[in-house]
Formats: structure tokens, C-alpha cells, sequence
């Protein structure tokens, strides 16, 4: 990994709490782009314009979520146990034992170490052992006393997963929230490296993707994009357990195109596009079908674009030691670095 990749995976921003990583991805994204904005739900747009002497230039738009899911405080009971509620679509079987750190907004500290628990294997009947305790019944044990821990925590503060960015391997990395912070690296990795093209290339961090969706209306407002591809994990199902007719998506075997998701047909004219990029540059892909993304809301927003998503296969959504492979990684930046160049050929001349 490099210090981009730590940064962008490192700083935390449970959906509609953004700040720390929209921060660092303005940064990243400053030096490469002819304007940047922040809208008014939170998503940073910035603007590459094509070169000179193109008329009327199509709109591109590259968009990948800034947020991760996450936790909110709810109730801090008179020892100091701290309830909390679900932010974004968290599994309850993966909480206990998790390390946590709440961001307090009062007191000299702005973060406490944290550890999610449910109740001891021995207080609990027989049942208890083999049961899923639903986020209800968890709390988060801050090692504190009441009044240490009421000096600090607030109903509202909010609570990431203190897992950070690591090697798992030389091919495979680890992260709490590759979905979507991945998909942010490929954004900015490509702005880095992409040289003049005939569109202009619009990349957006968006907000609230976790929680419905909720950033991307107001940027597609913005844009009037004619083409667009989110940037999101895609679904492996290489791992144990998945039936032989229920395999797609391998990690390491390339950039997946979603084809459809559970809110968006891929448009077929562009998906065709963006496999005959890769195919014609050698770029590693493959054919995904995903859960939902971005692309929803800026494919059917005002007159409409060509939308899909792609992205690196990640294993183990929403937990917190997703993988990802390095060689997707690439794949991924190297398709939307070359579909840049392509983009504006693949419109019919009667487009409107
Ligand atoms: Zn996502």
C-alpha cells in the first residue's frame, strides 16, 4: 500500500460524518483537477475539463463513496455502558469482540478506544451460546467510569471500527471498509494519472451511500453527466460455501463490471464499452452482478446517463477484514484511466 491508499482507508467517515476523509480526498484530489467543489449534502465534485478546442464537451463522471458504516451513540446507561444504533446495514454476527473507537465531541480527548461485547457466555442460558445478539442487546465497554465516560460521550457521537488499513499478504490487503474506500483510491489514483482528454471528467466523493443512496442526487443535479460509472466493490464468490452455480467474481482475476445490481440495469451500450476497452488494452475483467451503488441515482437523475459501477472484488463486505487484491486494484484505475480517452466516441452523434 502507499501513504494515498493509508490516508484514504485510515480516516474515518461513518456516513453523513464525512469530514476527516472528505478532508483527506480534497487534498488528493486538489493538484489534478481544474475546479473542486463542496455541494451543499457534503460530496466534494471536482472538475477536470477537456482540452482545448473540444466543443461542447461531454460530461464523465467517476463516482465512489466516502462513507463507511458505522455506529451511533444512543443510550449511556448509570455505569457507563454505552447502547448504540446501526449506521448503514451492519451484521450483528460480526460486532462482539470488535474494537471500536468513539469520536466524543466533548472532553480533552476526541476519540476513546472501545470494545463492543455481549453479554459473558456465563451469564446467559445454554441458548445464548449458539444465538446472533441483535445490535439491541450489544453495548460498547469503554474501560471508564460513569462519570469519566459522561465527562466525554454524547447521545449522537458517532463510532468507527478501530480496525486500519494492513497487508494481509503481498498480493491482498485488509480494511475495515474497503467498500468503498477502495473505490475512493481508484478515483483519485486515476485523476492522478490521467492526461488530456476530449470529455470532461467530473470525479465526485459522494455521501450517505451506505444509508440509501442519499449524497449522489444532489452531484448528479450538479452535473447533467452523459456518461457515468460509480466505482464499488464487486462481489466475489470464490470463498467457501458458495455453490458452483453461484460463482462470478474471483479476487485477483481482474476490475469487475457490474452488468446489473439490485437498483440499476447497467447501461448495455456502456458496459459494452467498457469491456471492449479493456479487452483492446489488455486490462484484466469481469463480469459482476452487485447489490447497489451510485449509479442508481445519477443513471435515471434529470435527462438521464449511461451508468454502471465497476470495481475491485471484495471479500467480506461489510465486516470488518475486507480483502482486496492488489492486481484489481490496478485493473481498475487502468480501465478508468483509458475508458477516459474512449468515452466520448462510444455517444451516438444524434445524442441528446
Ligand atoms: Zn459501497
Amino acid at each position: 500500500m502507499n501513504e494515498r491508499m493509508r490516508a484514504i482507508c485510515d480516516a474515518p467517515g461513518v456516513s453523513g460524518f464525512e469530514d476527516a476523509v472528505r478532508d483527506v480526498v480534497t487534498k488528493l484530489l486538489e493538484p489534478y483537477v481544474d475546479e473542486l467543489w463542496r455541494d451543499r449534502m457534503g460530496n466534494v465534485i471536482a472538475l477536470k475539463r477537456a482540452r482545448a478546442g473540444i466543443p461542447s464537451p461531454r460530461r464523465l463522471v467517476y463516482a465512489a463513496h466516502l462513507d463507511e458504516i458505522g455506529m451511533m451513540v444512543s443510550h449511556i446507561d448509570d455505569a457507563g455502558f454505552v447502547r448504540f444504533r446501526a449506521v448503514g446495514g451492519l451484521d450483528a454476527r460480526t460486532l462482539p469482540s470488535q474494537r471500536v473507537t468513539v469520536h466524543a465531541s466533548s472532553g480533552d480527548r476526541p476519540t476513546l478506544a472501545g470494545v463492543i461485547a455481549a453479554h459473558s457466555g456465563w451469564l446467559g442460558t445454554p441458548e445464548d451460546r449458539d444465538r446472533v445478539f441483535p445490535i439491541d442487546e450489544l453495548y460498547i465497554d469503554l474501560g471508564r467510569s460513569a462519570a469519566d465516560v459522561r465527562g466525554r460521550v454524547e447521545v449522537g457521537d458517532v463510532v468507527t471500527f478501530a480496525a486500519t488499513l494492513d497487508d494481509l499478504s503481498d498480493e491482498v490487503l485488509v480494511g475495515r471498509n474497503f467498500d468503498d474506500r477502495i473505490g475512493v483510491y481508484c478515483l483519485v489514483e486515476a485523476m492522478r494519472r490521467l492526461g488530456p482528454v476530449d470529455v470532461d471528467v467530473y470525479a465526485v466523493a459522494t455521501v450517505q451511500e451506505e444509508v440509501g443512496v442519499r449524497g449522489m442526487p444532489t452531484a448528479a443535479h450538479a452535473i447533467q453527466a452523459d456518461i457515468a460509472v460509480a466505482i464499488d466493490g464487486a462481489l466475489p464468490s470464490d470463498t467457501p460455501y458458495a455453490r458452483p452455480e453461484q460463482r462470478q467474481c474471483a479476487l485477483g482475476s481482474g476490475t469487475g463490471i457490474y452488468l446489473m445490481d439490485n437498483r440499476t440495469i447497467g447501461t448495455p451500450q456502456l458496459v459494452r464499452g467498457l469491456i471492449d476497452t479493456c479487452e483492446r488494452h489488455g486490462i484484466p475483467y469481469q463480469r459482476n452482478l452487485g447489490g447497489g451503488t451510485d449509479a442508481s441515482e445519477i443513471q435515471r437523475h434529470g435527462l438521464g446517463a449511461w451508468a454502471t459501477t465497476i470495481g475491485a472484488p471484495t471479500r467480506y463486505m461489510h465486516s470488518t477484514v475486507q480483502l482486496a487484491h492488489r492486481a484489481d486494484v490496478e485493473a481498475t484505475v487502468a480501465l478508468l484511466v483509458t475508458f477516459a480517452g474512449e468515452a466520448a466516441g462510444l455517444l451516438p452523434a444524434d445524442w441528446r
